[in-house]
């Protein structure tokens, strides 16, 4: 039994299931109907206290334990997953006219990515369900972070990703040992086929939206950024949304320890799309309920929030609506721009997607959404090594030259005899 857990509850239609009765979605909404974990913060804040918490050694996203929904006895992997960094970007506030602003480096997780919080609590799920193999679908990364988490405790997983997936995403699945289906064809077709395939063989199902688990294992990024700011929030946290799972679990994070008296009001959050994938944003434009939105063809340079039909739309929907913060959406130009501008100002090497908040946050400045002297915090969701042919089309190719010394000072007059500079870029 999972200790604080009393049920999940749908959020389309409201209705509260036992976590013995129901694994994944809403049986009666299917699976628009996500279901919400819901906890007993009277019985958690008799026994879990911010000052036992900051005794805590423990430096990863199970120091949240019995925020968590896992059984007591279940043992936990071994890979060291969450308590990234949160680091104060001086030189970028500056940039962008700002005076208070962090970036909260998911980049640093094992496999690279924020992915890695949602996987580490699917094994675990896994287990206590008793299966033998977990499947996902994925854009890349949360197939890279199941495959990392599952080979940590050798459990057998199948992985659905696209087949034009960026190659260093593929290379951790084959690495791995997962079996790897390279789908030709987009995302929302590889996650189709998923949902189909475990349900033909009894696999257990990771994939974002429909396993309710994997909001609670992302929002210990909220927990963190709360507790790395002294539990002193800030006024917006901003993240890239693709399937609006990440945007849904920073909600639910701060929304429990708002229940909890642990935070005084919630941050406002701020979902940025890439223009060629924004049916949230448009959604949201347009008075739209999530329940009610339809597939869109979706492309962007930025793989990992290219998401035509947002699997996790109405917890996206509702963090945006719910906390009075804003969906906004930028060009690829604007997300590859900001990879550089993140890397030189921060030292922050970000794929586009751990970028795009970067672009958004500049985006929300000029049209006003966000105030120069508000207190803010970008997510970087995945390390810039994830895509190594999206950032170079971001930067100069650098000076090819001869092995001598002539060359070297050619082309420090080119540039002036200082650097940086990197020829046409
Ligand atoms: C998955 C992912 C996102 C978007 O998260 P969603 O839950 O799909 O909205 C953003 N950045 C990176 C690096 C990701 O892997
Ligand atoms: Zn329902």
């Amino acid at each position: 039994m999972m200790k604080y857990v009393t049920g999940l509850r749908c959020t389309v239609c409201d209705t509260i299931y036992s976590p013995q009765a129901v694994k994944y979605h809403c049986p009666t909404c299917g699976p628009v109907g996500t279901l919400d974990v819901i906890y007993d913060y009277a019985a958690i804040t008799a026994e879990f206290t911010r000052a036992a918490l900051k005794a805590d050694p423990e430096r990863s996203m199970w120091r949240y334990r019995p925020l968590l929904p896992v059984r007591e006895d279940s043992p936990l992997p071994p890979l060291t997953v969450g308590w990234t960094p949160l680091y104060p970007a001086h030189r970028l506030a500056s940039e962008l006219g700002m005076t208070a602003l962090w970036v909260k480096d998911d980049g640093r997780n094992p496999t690279a990515s924020l992915k890695d919080r949602a996987s580490a609590m699917a094994v675990v799920k896994a287990r206590e369900d008793g299966a033998d193999v977990i499947t996902t679908a994925s854009t890349g990364n949360a197939a890279a972070a199941l495959a990392g988490l599952a080979a940590s405790v050798g459990f057998q997983n199948v992985i659905f990703v696209p087949a034009d997936a960026p190659k260093a995403k593929i290379a951790q699945l084959l690495v791995y040992g997962s079996t790897v289906l390279l789908v030709k064809g987009s995302y929302d077709q590889a996650f189709d086929l998923c949902m189909q395939a475990s349900e033909r063989y009894g696999w257990y199902l990771r994939n974002t939206g429909v396993n309710p688990y994997m909001t609670e294992g992302k929002k210990t990024a909220a927990y963190e950024i709360a507790e790395q700011l002294d539990w002193d929030v800030p006024d917006y946290v901003v993240v890239g949304v693709g399937d609006g799972c990440i945007i849904g679990g920073l909600h639910k994070g701060f929304a429990d320890l708002l229940e909890l008296g642990w935070i005084g009001r919630m941050p406002r959050l701020i979902g940025v799309q890439a223009e060629g994938s924004s049916p949230l944003y448009r959604a949201w434009a347009a008075g739209i309920e999530a329940k009610d939105m339809e597939p869109v063809e979706a492309h962007t340079i930025a793989d990992s929030i290219c998401a035509g039909l947002p699997r996790d739309r109405v917890k996206a929907m509702r963090a945006v609506r719910e906390t009075d913060g804003a969906f906004v959406s930028v060009s690829d130009e604007e997300i590859l721009a900001a990879i550089p501008l993140l890397a030189q100002t921060t030292g922050v090497f970000a794929e586009p997607a751990g970028a795009a908040p970067l672009a958004g946050l500049r985006r929300a400045l000029e049209d006003g959404i966000i105030r120069a002297d508000a207190r803010v915090v970008i997510l970087a969701t995945g390390s810039g090594l994830k895509d190594i042919a999206g950032a170079m089309k971001s930067v100069g190719a650098g000076y090819e030259i001869e092995p001598t010394m002539d060359a070297v000072e050619r082309v420090m007059e080119e540039i002036g005899g200082h650097a940086p500079g990197n020829g046409a870029g």
